[in-house]
Formats: C-alpha cells, sequence, structure tokens
C-alpha cells in the first residue's frame, strides 16, 4: 500500500451523481439489499482516472491491474454507507483479491489504514515486509487489521510478489556481475538511479515491498 493522490472528479460522476444516487435510493425502498449499478460508477471514465491515479495499481496491495483484473470497490461498503455509491472519493481501484476484503462488521474501517488518507509515512509506520511477505510493525493494530481485512497476506499475494521481488534480485546479480568484471565496489549512477532505486517508486507494482528490500539488502543506496 502507498498514499494515493486522487485526482479530480471525473466529469461524468459531476453531471450524473445526483440522477444515479435517486435511482439507487429509489431501487433501495423496494428492496433494502439492492446493489448500485456497477455500470455506471465502472464507467469507462471513471476506471480511467482511478487508474491514473495509482499508475494502474490496486489502491491495497500495489499489483499492476490490466482488463478484467481491475475491479471497483466501495471503502464504506454500500451496506453501510448506501448514500456513497456514487460518490467520488469512495471508489477505489482493487483487485479481486482486495476487494474479497472482510465486511465492516468483522473489522470496521476506524481499525484500517486508508490508502487515500494515510500518508506514506502513516503507511510505514504500520505494515512492512521481510521480502515478499507483509507484516505489521511491532504493536501496530492497525498494521493487523489492515493485512486481515484486505487479505494482504494471501498465499496469491505472496507468490505475487515473490515473483517481482525476483525480477529485482535478477537485477541486483546482474549489476553486482558487472561490478566485479569492472573491478569496481559502487554503483554508478545510471544503477542506482535509473535500475535500483526505480523499482520504489510509486508508479511501479509493490513498491513499498521494494523499498523495504533495498534497505535491508543494499543499505549503501540510502546512504
Ligand atoms: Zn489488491
Amino acid at each position: 500500500m502507498r498514499h494515493i493522490d486522487r485526482l479530480p472528479e471525473p466529469q461524468i460522476l459531476t453531471d450524473k451523481h445526483d440522477e444515479w444516487q435517486k435511482k439507487f435510493d429509489e431501487k433501495r425502498k423496494n428492496n433494502p439489499n439492492a446493489r448500485p449499478d456497477s455500470t455506471k460508477y465502472g464507467n469507462k471514465n471513471i476506471r480511467e482516472t482511478l487508474d491514473s491515479c495509482s499508475h494502474f495499481k490496486c489502491f491495497y496491495c500495489e499489483a499492476t491491474l490490466k482488463g478484467d483484473l481491475k475491479e471497483i470497490d466501495h471503502f464504506k461498503e454500500v451496506a453501510i454507507a448506501p448514500e456513497l455509491a456514487y460518490t467520488w472519493s469512495n471508489l477505489y481501484l482493487s483487485c479481486h483479491n482486495c476487494n474479497d476484503k472482510y465486511s465492516h462488521d468483522v473489522i470496521p474501517l476506524s481499525d484500517v489504514l486508508d490508502p487515500c488518507s494515510d500518508t506514506d509515512n502513516e503507511i510505514k509506520k504500520n505494515i512492512t515486509f521481510e521480502d515478499e511477505c507483509i507484516c505489521a510493525q511491532p504493536d501496530s493494530k492497525k498494521g493487523l487489521q489492515t493485512i486481515r481485512k484486505f487479505r494482504l497476506n494471501s498465499d496469491a499475494q505472496d507468490f505475487k510478489r515473490l515473483k517481482w521481488l525476483k525480477r529485482i534480485k535478477d537485477e541486483v546479480i546482474d549489476i553486482q556481475g558487472k561490478m566485479i568484471n569492472e573491478a569496481r565496489n559502487q554503483f554508478t549512477e545510471e544503477e542506482e538511479k535509473k535500475s535500483l532505486l526505480r523499482f520504489m517508486q510509486r508508479d511501479q507494482p509493490y513498491s513499498l515491498m521494494s523499498e523495504m528490500y533495498l534497505r535491508k539488502h543494499l543499505p549503501s543506496l540510502f546512504i
């Protein structure tokens, strides 16, 4: 998870919000369990703006999402906040894993991190990584609950992060091989900035895990 800078509301929502919400409110009068229309909040213009907010990544786990893998999550669940069904600030881009979250009844939002309101520093105070495994910072209940709620430590998530970590390790081995061949013990500026530190930029998948990995294994990059 990294902080998400939310872009301005897409025009379609500004134009249609009231009309869509009114229809949904009417639907709920007959069926309190009715769901909002996903073809509306999943409008192309809304999806594209969410893509741009997170560089095509899940807001929660930082997996890069393509095509059908993208889902739109109501951060405050429709069951507890039906009035936010079409509210821009409540729509988050999510992968299927994270969208399959524990409900408010089990883990309330007040117990978890919110990528749109919590800063990177706040996120790092609560969650960290041991290689591909995500873990809560010591004594962080919020870290634990965030990992649980969005199932950030599922086997599938570990596997995807492990694959990405292999890419970083391969890059490191490649660079270290060059250093041995060239009898030098320092990275070039290009190796540092364009190859290694690039992995922790916010447009990259799993950038927080990558940062933790680089800080642990290549501390000289941060001096
Ligand atoms: Zn996810």
